[in-house]
């Protein structure tokens, strides 16, 4: 299991074994779409928080001077003229960028099989799916080619990925990590998110890309007064909508919460709460999502960017036709504008909640990872692995998946706190893993 602070780069050679052993390994997971090898130096002067430490970017992120696909062939030769703000502080911080990770394309999929260049392969069991859509940058932790690496997530883009690989991926409350240099999805849903073995590197990563950015309104949130919580006990609550997660979970994750939930009562108070309009939160997700895609996707028209918008992959075409017609005049009230309405209720439910109870926690995915291929042709099943997801984006909140033992059974359990309680969830956290880790 690599963690930060055993793989520091040392050398030139320790560099050149990393892209090696890579273009080796990687051959039989294709986590990466590139490797920055001509693009990276070793350099002994580096200093800050992650010195000399390699990263793997997902790759809708923007890195200078280098190509960034989003997955897509449409952007195949794309070379980006500027840094994302996040890359400006890694690389500031002294972090090495070995390369980028494939995902689905334009983000849009819970299984990396959407992206153009061809599927990413699970390291627990090579036959099964990564999840997505930031599949690749799982992987590459979960096949310890990095310590750390970094995602987006729209509905559930890092935590899905993580769940099916077994490693920890965390996606902060809505607004806390500058979003300028991502190639958006859907904009008020966007937030990047981190990968890693270990849930302390993961705050050092966040620290260093935390913050708000003049580049980004969106980064720009005032922070909410916490409110007080109207239950006094000592002890940290833990609330679980059983009502929600009743539905659709495979027999391996509804056994393994229960074991967790036997565990997790010796020392915390677990408490049984209901979020009325969670139900609700996949149907807002998508009329929400497919409306703000068809509007960030009407700039790959050939003129301003992208080279043949005929490449376009099936999933990325219907999203785009969905979100149009969802949005036209006549539309826009009875679908989008309903979706907005219910939006609210499903965070003032969570809102609620917290005065309750400090986290709330459910399974990251309903299901194990499948098999490659077995619901590529099935969008609505596809869909529906975001039930648990989508709720934390529609409200905004920070949320983590810990991962239980790791080996193809591995299940994912999600941790989700109020917003801007990010610091809490991350310290909390490790805590809990340590608990999960025994299931
Ligand atoms: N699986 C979800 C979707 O396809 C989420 C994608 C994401 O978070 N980027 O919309």
């Amino acid at each position: 299991m690599k963690i930060i602070e055993n793989s520091k780069i040392n050398s030139d050679r320790e560099l050149n074994d990393l892209f090696q052993l890579i273009e080796k390994e990687d051959s039989q997971y294709h986590s990466f779409l590139s490797l920055h090898k001509n693009y990276t130096k070793f350099d002994e002067n580096r200093r800050g928080e992650l010195a000399n430490v390699p990263i793997a970017i997902k790759d809708n992120i923007c890195v200078k001077n280098t190509i960034v696909t989003a997955g897509s062939k449409v952007l195949e030769d794309y070379i980006s003229p500027y840094n994302a703000t996040i890359i400006e502080k890694l690389q500031k911080a002294g972090a090495i960028i070995v390369g980028k990770t494939n995902l689905d394309e334009f983000a849009m999929g819970s299984s990396t099989e959407n992206s153009a260049f061809g599927p990413t392969k699970n390291p627990l069991d090579r036959s099964l799916i990564s999840g997505g859509s930031s599949g690749g940058s799982a992987v590459a932790v979960s096949a310890n080619f990095v310590p750390v690496a970094i995602g987006t997530d729209t509905g559930g883009s890092v935590r899905h990925p993580a769940s099916m690989c077994g490693v920890i991926g965390f996606k902060p409350t809505y607004g806390e990590i500058s979003r300028y240099g991502i190639i958006a999805m859907g904009s008020s849903l966007d937030q990047v998110g981190i990968f890693g073995n270990e849930v302390g590197d993961i705050e050092r990563v966040f620290n260093v890309v935390r913050g708000s950015d003049s580049k980004d309104s969106t980064s720009q949130i005032k922070k909410i007064k916490k409110l007080a919580k109207t239950n006094s006990s000592e002890k940290i609550s833990i609330g679980i909508p059983y009502h929600f997660i009743q539905k659709g979970l495979s027999i391996e994750v509804k056994e393994k919460i229960g074991l967790l939930v036997q565990k997790l009562k010796e020392k915390y108070e677990i408490i049984d709460i209901t979020l009325p309009h969670i139900n609700y939160s996949l149907a807002v997700y998508y009329i929400i999502m497919l409306v703000e895609v068809a509007s960030n996707m009407a700039r790959y028209d050939g003129v301003r960017y992208g080279k043949n918008k005929n490449s376009l992959g099936d999933e990325v075409k219907r999203r785009i036709i969905l979100g149009t017609y969802i949005s036209s005049a006549g539309y826009a009230d009875k679908y989008y504008h309903r979706a907005q309405a219910v939006r609210k209720l499903i965070l003032e439910d969570f809102k609620k909640a917290y005065l309750r109870v400090d986290y709330i926690m459910m399974p990251t995915s309903p299901v194990l990872p499948w098999k490659i291929g077995e619901k590529i042709n099935d969008s609505m099943s596809m869909y529906l692995m975001d039930i648990f997801t989508v709720p934390v984006n529609l409200a905004g909140l920070p949320a983590i998946s810990l991962p239980t033992k790791r080996d193809p059974l591995s299940v994912g359990i999600q941790f989700i706190a109020n917003q801007f309680n990010d610091d809490n969830l991350l310290n909390d956290s490790k805590e809990f893993l340590e608990i999960i880790e025994t299931i």
